[in-house]
């Protein structure tokens, strides 16, 4: 478990564009030779990246900060994208006085939200 904030922390520090899925004990975070999203299991700290052939330890990865060469590339992260949908949703509800426009956009949010309950809880059933 240590090894899991060692390897947080790391990410965070360097500022590095990461995603951290906790059902797969993995941080995903742009490859820094080719920007390719890439993974760490946090159990070994090892990484590899199918694209390059880049890889190794979270020591690497230290030693490319090192160096100044890490990617700045953003990686797809599902829990910021879930915050973005529901302000840009809440932005679209107060854009219009049309009522009738107003409940299809709740009608079209419910839906949206009833599909990320249902991942959301197939991922706590599988882990
Ligand atoms: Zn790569």
């Amino acid at each position: 478990m240590k090894l899991k904030y060692v390897c947080l922390s790391f990410f965070k520090e360097q500022k590095i564009s990461f995603f951290y899925n906790k059902k797969e004990e993995r941080i995903y975070f742009p490859c820094p030779i080719c920007d390719e999203t890439v993974f760490l299991e946090i159990e070994s700290a090892n990484w590899f990246c199918q694209a390059c052939d880049e890889g190794g330890t979270l020591k690497v990865l230290i030693n490319f900060s090192n160096t100044g060469s890490l990617s700045t590339k953003k990686v797809y992260n599902p829990t910021k994208e879930k915050r973005d949908i529901r302000i840009l949703y809440k932005n679209l509800l107060s854009s219009t006085q049309d009522e009738k426009l107003k409940s299809r956009f709740e009608y079209f949010m419910n839906k949206v939200e009833n599909l990320i309950e249902y991942f959301d809880s197939e991922d706590k059933m599988t882990s």
